[in-house]
């Protein structure tokens, strides 16, 4: 059943792929946001896929973890990052959840013997979750990403179950298409048949867009604003125009002076709650694209780094964006620069060649054993040196190795996560994770979500957050081994978070007498850092290397 009055958008793409559809989705829910209603925000993959967990990060992109532990597509965190909010299960669905929530229904005969087909069966269920997602959250309107482009095979239900939800509710449901107008340069002009044929390929699902993104090179001018409107049927102050920017977090801005948020409300019938403020996400925004913002130079050290740059944007995208607004927030201007650890692998490798030109050093997280031994030299580097270090998950597990090696003196310590039978795993699989990697269960079955952690006084950490008790998201199998924690500690190293148990180490730091800033955390700070909220950790980083003066290679 559907809620009563509740508003649905679906926001769907044209032409081709990577146009923007989860930034223009993003915005639009700023905007409704900023005139006074709760707004969710879905991402509907039309992949097989249970969730995001299991993909490769170079083919796909980051996996963001929400806060309940859900693995999903690196377009939800640009949701919570615009909404400044968390989003819930409900939010996420792939074709993989959806059709094993039929499959597995249909075993269990609930489906009273009927044949189970594509329509109604799978459509259905479609719409039980985009209503789902409308109940829990509470919230007035949702907007809904549908993944792919009009006209893929893959996502012709999820478009069908749209239709389906607007036939039922014709004033509740909305359409925006997210388009293409290219500029050929034999031409120098800009086209919009590709939408045009795109809206009729739409139209040929029985649905019909209430707006146009028009995303092109300059800003669409009257002229096609009038011809898309005749061609398309679509009233001319829909097409909401959306030239390319320099960063993301312009699009609202701009959506906002073509009316989008306005012509949303409208067509909704729904008044204006409030006065739009977009003040504080307009300095942020300024500050972000400041180029002239003195610079703060940072490299990320890790493997894959040989797959280019426009791969590993996105890779890293939640890393990349809380350096970004911490830099804000300081008044500097990031500028990250990709290392390949395994550069340090070679034999005669001078790690100072290529590191000692940075103000700060950080290591992701990752997996697996490629790169490992050439990352543990960089921490070894930033460690003598002196240089701001921030290592996040294995990067926090390989700043331990690497204190355990060279200043405990444990010449093998490693994870056993690339030496099952180590002399000395300083980092170890976590007990609940040896049975389920026996049983090669790898799907959504790491220690993932949020968990509390309690923070030592006198502490980097504590003084950063300024409070006791953090929430943070995980996604590891592995851990410091309790074992070692002694030793390590004997010898220096800090143990600034904990589980609140005190079993699990969640953060471990040098004193700020030995180090500026020598932090990693177990957990994934960067998938809580917000536009207006930065990350206190990402902050302090950056204010350490901030301050770090650069030595020549
Ligand atoms: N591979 C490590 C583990 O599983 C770290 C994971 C990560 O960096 N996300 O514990």
């Amino acid at each position: 059943m559907a809620k009563e009055g509740h508003k649905y958008l679906f926001v769907l793409g044209g032409v081709m792929s990577g146009v923007g559809k989860g930034v223009v989705t993003s915005s639009i829910g700023l905007l409704l946001q900023q005139r006074g209603y709760t707004v969710n925000l879905v991402k509907i993959d039309p992949y097989l896929n249970v969730d995001a967990g299991t993909m490769n990060p170079t083919e796909h992109g980051e996996t963001f973890v929400l806060r309940s532990g859900l693995e999903t597509d690196q377009d939800m965190g640009n949701y919570e990052r615009f909404l400044g909010r968390d989003l819930t299960n409900e939010d996420y669905m792939t074709s993989g959840m959806v059709y094993q929530s039929v499959i597995n229904r249909e075993r269990a005969l609930e489906y009273g013997g009927k044949c189970i087909e594509a329509i109604p069966h799978v459509r259905d269920e479609i719409l039980r979750r985009i209503e789902a997602a409308a109940s829990y959250n509470d919230s007035k309107i949702s907007v809904i990403e549908i993944g792919g482009t009009i006209g893929d095979f893959q996502n012709a239900l999820f478009i069908e179950a749209a239709r389906v939800l607007k036939m039922n509710h014709p004033e509740d449901v909305l359409f925006a298409i997210v388009s293409y107008l290219p500029t050929p340069g034999t031409l120098g002009e800009m086209k919009t048949k590709p939408t045009q044929t795109a809206v009729r390929d739409l139209n040929s699902y029985g649905v019909q867009p209430d707006f146009i993104v028009a995303r092109s090179k300059e800003t669409i001018d009257e002229k096609r604003k009038e011809k898309l409107a005749i061609w398309c049927n679509v009233q001319k102050e829909s097409i909401i125009a959306a030239p390319d920017i320099s960063s993301i977090y312009e699009a609202p801005l701009n959506f906002e002076k073509d009316g989008f948020g306005d012509a949303i409300l409208s067509a909704f019938r729904l008044p204006e709650k409030r006065a739009v403020s977009l003040a504080a996400w307009k300095k942020f925004a300024a500050a972000v694209a400041d180029i002239k913002a003195p610079e703060v130079k940072i490299a990320i050290v890790g493997k894959y780094f040989d797959t280019g740059d426009f791969v590993l944007s996105d890779a890293y995208l939640s890393v990349i964006e809380a350096i970004k607004f911490s830099a804000a927030k300081l008044g500097r201007r990031a500028s990250i620069t990709w290392v390949n650890s395994k550069h340090f692998e070679k034999k005669g490798a001078r790690p100072a060649a290529l590191l000692a030109g940075f103000q700060g050093i950080l290591v992701p997280g990752g997996f697996g054993e490629s790169g490992i031994e050439g990352k543990i030299k960089a921490i070894q580097f930033a460690r003598e040196n002196k240089i701001p270090y921030f290592g996040l998950c294995y990067g926090m597990q390989l700043m331990v190795i690497e204190y355990a090696r060279n200043v405990l003196g444990l010449k093998d310590a490693t994870t056993t996560e690339i030496k099952k039978h180590a002399a000395h795993p300083v980092v170890d699989v976590m007990l609940e994770q040896k049975e389920k990697l026996s049983q090669n269960k790898y799907g959504g079955t790491m220690r993932l979500g949020a968990y509390p952690a309690y923070l030592k006084k006198g502490t980097l950490a504590r003084a950063a957050y300024k409070k006791e008790l953090v929430e943070e998201r995980h996604r590891h199998r592995y851990e410091i081994n309790g074992a070692y924690v002694k030793q390590l500690e004997d010898a220096g190293l800090v143990f600034s978070g904990t589980s609140p148990d005190g079993v699990l180490m969640e953060i471990a730091e040098l004193p700020r007498a030995k180090h500026p800033f020598m932090l990693g955390t177990q957990f994934h700070p960067e998938l809580k850092a917000r536009p207006l909220d930065p990350h206190p950790l990402f902050t302090e980083f950056l204010r350490a290397a901030s301050t770090h003066k650069r030595r020549r290679s």
